[in-house]
């Protein structure tokens, strides 16, 4: 780490002793140290998948679609099942017991944060979860592992068992609406924060990306953190380019130092 970005990480860890209200944002970038691949990687589950087969109405209306996803799901549910927490994931934990984080929002649906022992009350999952399956007929929710093991027994594009509609993975598709509970939430927080920390988003995919915009304008100070460009790099107070399981365990150990 050089001396310019130790201090970065410095001032960075003075505003969050001083805050009384942290909130973070994380993305993929955190997980790609998990070996869950962003969706920018080369090389990744994503060559095999179109990302746009995840359009909801286009996943609805096409069973070929739906076969294909459920195929490469299955090698897909496994990487996700079977990864290991960051050391991103457990500086943010850490943070978050010692009462330095107020919030985590991620648009992450592996649990690797609650994974990583971050207290779940205080994790929004703005984009669901991978880990449970949901109806798209009757709302019944099961746990994935369940459906898992249905696919790789033979039944290609699993049904509910009570309603005979499609069951999906409950994250959010493109196309799909956000819980307005977990995003009035996380709105609610960020317009609240003294400091808003980004942690591995490209702040791309909104209304998620568009957070710190909100917490800014209500006067927080931005930091943020991630390897390549984001949207709101420009508008950053502190912007420090490096890899979450580097910077976020030196800045957890600054502030609580
Ligand atoms: P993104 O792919 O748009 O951006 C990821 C960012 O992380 C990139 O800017 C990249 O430079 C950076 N990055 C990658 N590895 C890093 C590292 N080790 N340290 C620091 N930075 C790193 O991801 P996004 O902004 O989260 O948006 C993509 C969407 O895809 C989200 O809505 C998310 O729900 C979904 N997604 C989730 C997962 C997951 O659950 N792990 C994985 C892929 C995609
Ligand atoms: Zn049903």
């Amino acid at each position: 780490m050089g001396d310019f970005q130790e201090k970065l990480i410095e001032q960075a860890a003075a505003w969050v002793v001083e805050s009384h209200s942290t909130v973070c944002l994380t993305g993929a970038g955190i997980s790609t140290e998990s070996g869950i691949p962003d969706f920018r990687s080369k090389g990744g589950i994503w060559d095999r998948f179109d990302p746009k087969d995840f359009e909801i109405r286009r996943w609805l209306a096409s069973e070929d679609i739906r076969r294909r996803y459920w195929e490469v799901a299955q090698d897909g549910y496994n990487l996700v099942r079977n990864a290991p927490p960051s050391s991103g994931h457990f500086a943010l934990a850490r943070l978050s017991r010692h009462d330095h984080l107020k919030l985590l929002v991620t648009q992450n649906t592996d649990g690797l944060h609650q994974k990583a022992g971050h207290d779940p009350e205080k994790v929004v999952e703005l984009h669901g979860t991978s880990h449970v399956c949901v109806c798209v007929g009757c709302g019944a929710k099961l746990p994935r592992p369940e459906v898992h093991a249905r696919v790789q027994g033979g039944e290609a594009i699993p049904k509910c068992e009570d309603c005979g509609s499609l069951l999906k993975p409950d994250a959010v598709f493109f196309g799909e609406g956000l819980s307005p509970e977990k995003l009035s939430r996380a709105v609610e927080a960020s317009k609240a924060a003294e400091v808003f920390l980004v942690a591995g988003s490209s702040l791309a995919v909104r209304p998620a990306g568009g957070l710190p915009e909100r917490a800014r304008k209500a006067g927080a100070r931005l930091i943020i953190v991630n390897e390549g460009p984001t949207r709101f790099d420009a508008k950053a107070d502190i912007r420090i380019q490096g890899k979450t399981g580097n910077v976020l365990p030196a800045l957890v150990n600054a502030v609580l130092a």
